[in-house]
């Protein structure tokens, strides 16, 4: 109806338009993103979504090649518990340490920038572990160029390293992998590379094209080498940035701080941010009062690539909220307010995720090209079987993609997963946890379930086809 009032026509026309489309909705029903961008196209309007896409187009005026230059690479570490994540960012923080840079890291802030002996630098995010990195990506936030995936070489690639490996290449973020432990007697490093090939993650001496270090977190060894392999890759991607402009970046963590007031740690992916600048990040905002970096030491500029603490803001956002510098304090409050507003009515999302039922709608519109989909099942044969099965039904249009598949109950990991990624999740003989389900419904991920690996393959396939009947 509010859309109809906003384009002067009979409600009525907007109710058949939508059926035509395949969607059946009653004149209050609130309609997603994508479907008023539909509708309201048929009758010739164009729509703008008074939202973080309005905002990214405010700032993001596209970079002059000549302001370009080198940033510093930002990694995470992920890896089962207890490889070695934790010690291997303490290693590299209390080594820097030592290499003689004024001040020690002396605060955890989220994340912290080292430099190398020939004046390289490396920023690491010191929340280690795939769930934290893809629950950041599912708010937008694409804050790694780089995954550490850690592995002990006294034990054996694990379900979690599983895991981290399938949330990295699901973020299309490369991998360098550090076989870590192997200052122990039965550290067995090539047990593990024979393990990550079974999984098609070949390493480079072995012909592979995947960088792997032995090292070992605890001692310090090989983790010199580590980094040189890290900036290599990084050499690869080619990170530029532009320091000349307005910050933008990700908010990594914030808290409330009794005598400080609202501390948000940022990272800068591009422009440089100044004390002063009047930051918006997600339904909040502020005048940046003071900066401080991981060595607790007070700045007034953070570049590229840097982390920062800022105080100034009105409110603690979320980790994964993305930042932006604006022109004034009233834009800033503007945008945060109207955020608000739609978070109240939306919910948290402003646009629906895939379900299996969209799928042959967005094929017919013609802006589907790939399908995402996550397979959890009871024993490892069936999740074999019918992720090989689901890869099958690629057509030369779409793309079929088995994220992750695991043996196990479909977990907020999961879930967490399919957000970031516009997944589906399939369950076979398996059910999500009571956690899992709560989070997908929050999330609004699709989870279908199965006994039949024939039913789950036929629904799919059926789906692509936009042959699905809706489930009612
Ligand atoms: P995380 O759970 O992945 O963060 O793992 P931690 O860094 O907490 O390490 C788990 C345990 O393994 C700790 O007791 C560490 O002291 C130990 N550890 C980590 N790296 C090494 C290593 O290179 N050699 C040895 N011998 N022990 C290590």
């Amino acid at each position: 109806n509010d859309l109809a009032v906003m384009m002067n026509v009979p409600v009525n026309n907007v109710i058949a338009t939508c059926m035509s489309i395949g969607i059946m909705v009653s004149i209050n029903q609130r309609l997603d993103a994508e479907t008023i961008n539909i509708v309201a196209e048929e009758f010739g309007y164009k729509t703008e979504y008074v939202s973080a896409e309005v905002v990214e187009a405010i700032n993001v005026e596209e970079d002059r090649e000549e302001d370009l230059t080198h940033r510093p690479p930002i990694v995470t570490v992920m890896g089962h518990v207890d490889h070695g994540k934790t010690s291997l960012l303490d290693y590299i923080r209390n080594a820097n340490v030592i290499a003689g840079e004024a001040g020690g890291i002396t605060q955890h802030i989220g994340a912290y920038n080292v430099k190398l002996d020939d004046g390289r630098r490396i920023t690491f995010l010191d929340t280690p572990g795939h769930e934290a990195f893809t629950a950041m990506r599912a708010r937008g936030a694409k804050v790694t160029d780089i995954a550490i995936i850690i592995v002990a070489a006294d034990d054996n690639v694990m379900p979690q390293t599983v895991e981290a490996i399938n949330h990295a290449s699901a973020a299309g973020v490369p991998i360098v992998f550090a076989i870590n432990k192997i200052d122990k007697p039965n550290a067995n490093p090539d047990k593990i590379k024979e393990e990550l090939a079974n999984m098609n993650y070949l390493v480079e001496e072995w012909g592979g094209k995947y960088q792997s270090q032995e090292i070992s977190a605890k001692k310090g060894q090989g983790v010199h080498e580590l980094m040189e392999k890290v900036l290599l890759e990084a050499e690869l991607l080619d990170l530029k940035a532009n320091p000349d402009r307005r910050a933008t970046g990700s908010v990594i963590e914030s808290t409330l701080d009794k005598g400080r007031g609202y501390v948000a740690t940022v990272l800068v992916e591009n422009g440089t941010l100044h004390t002063g600048d009047i930051v918006l990040a997600g339904t909040h905002y502020g005048r940046v009062k003071a900066m401080f970096n991981e060595r607790n030491t007070r700045i007034d500029e953070a570049g590229p690539s840097a982390p920062a603490l800022i105080l100034g803001l009105n409110g603690a956002p979320q980790a994964g909220d993305i930042f932006h510098v604006m022109e004034s304090d009233q834009e800033a409050r503007d945008i945060a307010t109207k955020r608000e507003q739609l978070q109240r009515e939306l919910g948290l999302r402003t646009h629906k995720l895939l379900t299996l039922d969209d799928i042959g709608r967005r094929i017919a519109i013609g802006n589907f090209q790939e399908l995402n989909i996550i397979v959890k099942g009871d024993v490892d044969g069936s999740v074999e079987a019918l992720g090989d099965s689901l890869i099958k039904l690629s057509t030369e249009e779409i793309q079929v993609n088995v994220l992750h598949k695991a043996v196990g109950q479909i977990s907020e990991s999961d879930i967490t997963l399919a957000a970031a990624s516009n997944a589906i999740i399939i369950g076979f003989q398996v059910r999500p946890s009571m956690a899992a389900r709560r989070l997908a419904e929050k999330e609004g991920v699709d989870i279908r379930l199965y006994s039949i690996i024939y039913d789950a393959i036929e629904e799919v396939k059926l789906a692509m086809e936009g042959m699905l009947s809706p489930e009612i």
